[in-house]
């Protein structure tokens, strides 16, 4: 098995303010680029048949695959301003209880559309607020689902969860249901900053949420960090990071705040004013990154750390890491399926997404189709593009294999940009060999893009690189 090096080290680099590089780095730092969780990534999708979607299930899973599930439930009791998620702010039980309903039906006409398969390694509950479906709605989906779909022996269920929506209850509820894993959105524990991304939330509300659901025996529970947000300084983004390891999470995620007010609208409410510039930006990711690890966690990828026991860290450690539409993941399963409104999947064939809009969705699951919309048939090319890129994310490295054909085409293509990294100290190439330097990591992405052939085509969707 392949190990990567101990990341530890080398990744707690400081901002390197006094590096002559800076200024073009800083251009690089405020470049838009894919979070690359697919490539081609969901801004290439267009219209995709139905009839095209049930052949792939039919004709691509096999009796042994093992399936990937994810559920997506478009709903929480308040919107937070930074949310960047397919989701809508609703108290109205009637609304909710709806699309309950039409996520069972669903689920029951994709059950009836698959061939035999393996059953469900990793269920993952995402959205919006999962939990908003409540004790009994989760109940029913999760009963439908092992009924209809079977769950492998050790399969990982997980949940994301909104502390301020958790009692215990619903953690006992989600101990009953088998769940191994709920990941709490955190991202500061500042009130001021709180205030000013429209999410209170006191971190004794947390912590309580962390304590119910390991009374509830569930065993894995992640944290979600932010950096770049209004008023955030250094000193924020640490006591976060510092907060989170004291409770012990598992597994943490520092993502780095997208501010798309066009795109989406409710980001408005933030002062883009306060919004931390790219090298303030660039110093929070690191200095999260320094107190995560002092605290004794590995660091993964671009923006993932974990306990080193932990299956996420072992997985990376021994070259097998992924990276999915959750981010990154130990997930392996060839078939991912989404379930809901605007939900992904992802099959040998290419990828289908669901209708994005609830009701539109719902009449679609009513008149008793598959609901997908969107979607991409990949081609060859697009695969190999596709390994190369989840590699570089996971991996920090790449064998570049020049004697297939197809593979030196790709590469030669890449070859130019790659050239202009060098110059930047944050790639360096060997013999069959392409790796990114620690410098680099931060950079990742931009890496990435120079084996995407649509990267900058759509470049107002994408977040800024750091
Ligand atoms: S709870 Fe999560 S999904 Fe819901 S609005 Fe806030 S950030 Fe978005």
């Amino acid at each position: 098995m392949r190990r990567r090096k101990d990341t530890r080290t080398e990744r707690a680099q400081p901002a390197g303010m006094t590096d002559t590089a800076l200024p073009s780095r800083l251009l690089l730092a405020e470049a838009r680029v894919p979070r690359y969780t697919s490539y081609p990534t969901a801004a290439q999708f267009g219209p995709l048949e139905e009839a095209t979607y049930r052949r792939w299930l039919t004709e691509q899973v096999s009796p042994g695959d093992s399936l990937s599930l994810y559920v997506h439930v478009p709903f929480c009791r308040d919107l937070c301003w930074y949310c960047a998620c397919h989701t809508r702010p609703t108290r109205s039980a009637a609304r909710i209880e709806a699309y309950l309903g039409a996520l069972l039906a669903e689920a029951g006409q994709l059950a009836e559309a698959l061939p035999a398969h393996g059953g469900i390694a990793h269920l993952h509950l995402g959205g919006g607020t999962p939990s908003i479906l409540g004790p009994e709605g989760l109940r029913a989906l999760v009963g439908l689902l092992r009924e209809r779909f079977g769950l492998r022996p050790g399969a990982e269920l997980a949940i994301e969860l909104a502390p301020r929506l958790f009692d215990a209850p619903l953690a006992g509820t989600l101990g009953e249901l088998g769940f191994t894993r709920a990941s709490l959105g955190v991202q500061d524990i500042d009130l001021e900053i709180q205030r000013r991304i429209g999410r209170p939330q006191p971190v004794e509300q947390v912590a309580e949420a962390a304590r119910m659901l390991r009374a509830a025996g569930i065993a894995g529970v992640n944290i979600d960090l932010m950096y770049g947000l209004p008023g955030q300084t250094e000193d924020h983004v640490a006591a976060s990071a510092r907060f989170a390891a004291g409770l012990g999470a598992d597994r943490l995620a520092v993502f780095g705040y997208a501010h798309l007010p066009s795109a989406r609208p409710h980001q408005r409410a933030i002062d883009a004013a306060l919004l931390p510039g790219a090298a303030a930006r660039m110093a929070q990711a690191e200095r999260a990154e320094r107190e995560l690890v002092a605290a004794g966690y590995v660091a993964l990828g671009l923006d993932h750390f974990a306990r080193p026991e932990d299956p996420l860290a072992i997985a990376a450690a021994e070259g097998r890491l992924r990276r999915n539409f959750q981010g990154y993941t130990t997930d392996a399963a060839p078939v991912l399926l989404g379930l809901g409104a605007s939900a992904i999947g992802s099959l040998p064939g290419g990828f289908a997404q669901n209708l994005v809009d609830e009701r539109r969705y719902a009449e679609a699951v009513a008149a008793g189709h598959l609901p997908v919309a969107h979607g991409l048939a990949v081609t060859v090319e697009d695969r190999l593009r596709g390994n190369l890129i989840e590699r570089l994310m996971c991996d920090f490295a790449l064998d570049l294999d020049l004697d297939r054909p197809e593979a030196a085409a790709v590469i030669r293509d890449a070859l130019p940009r790659l050239v202009e990294l060098e110059g930047e100290g944050l790639v360096r190439r060997g013999p069959g060999r392409l790796e990114v330097t620690p410098l680099g990591r931060r950079f990742v992405r931009q890496v990435a893009a120079c084996f995407d052939v649509h990267a900058g085509a759509a470049a107002a969707r994408y977040s800024v690189a750091v």
